[in-house]
């Protein structure tokens, strides 16, 4: 996966964006997934166990953190994701530059 691979800081980020996650309401139809972003923010990815480990890392992850711009396909950093979530994925450059192609 690589995962680990990443920088430290963006690690130390994570829990910020996954509070941003739950406030946004996102996840609200999701009980689940909310749960576990909830335990990943309180005791760290580390603490997941089984089905949590996969939902968090193929469903969670590659929906709401590791996110590549629909338009560019650049992978965003954690500062720019929350605002992706209601842009329809797009990058703050890309917003900028506007979203008619
Ligand atoms: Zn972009």
């Amino acid at each position: 996966m690589g995962w680990n691979d990443h920088l430290d800081e963006t690690e130390l980020e994570l829990p910020s964006l996954l509070n941003e996650l739950l406030n946004s309401g996102e996840l609200d139809n999701d009980p689940m997934a909310k749960g576990i972003v909830q335990k990943v923010i309180q005791e760290g990815e580390a603490s997941l166990k089984g089905r949590q480990v996969n939902v968090f890392s193929r469903f969670i992850r590659p929906k709401y953190i590791d996110r590549e711009c629909s338009r560019c396909g650049t992978v965003m950093p954690y500062s720019e994701v929350a605002e992706s979530w209601n842009n329809g994925g797009l990058c703050s450059w890309c917003v900028q530059v506007g979203t008619d192609d």
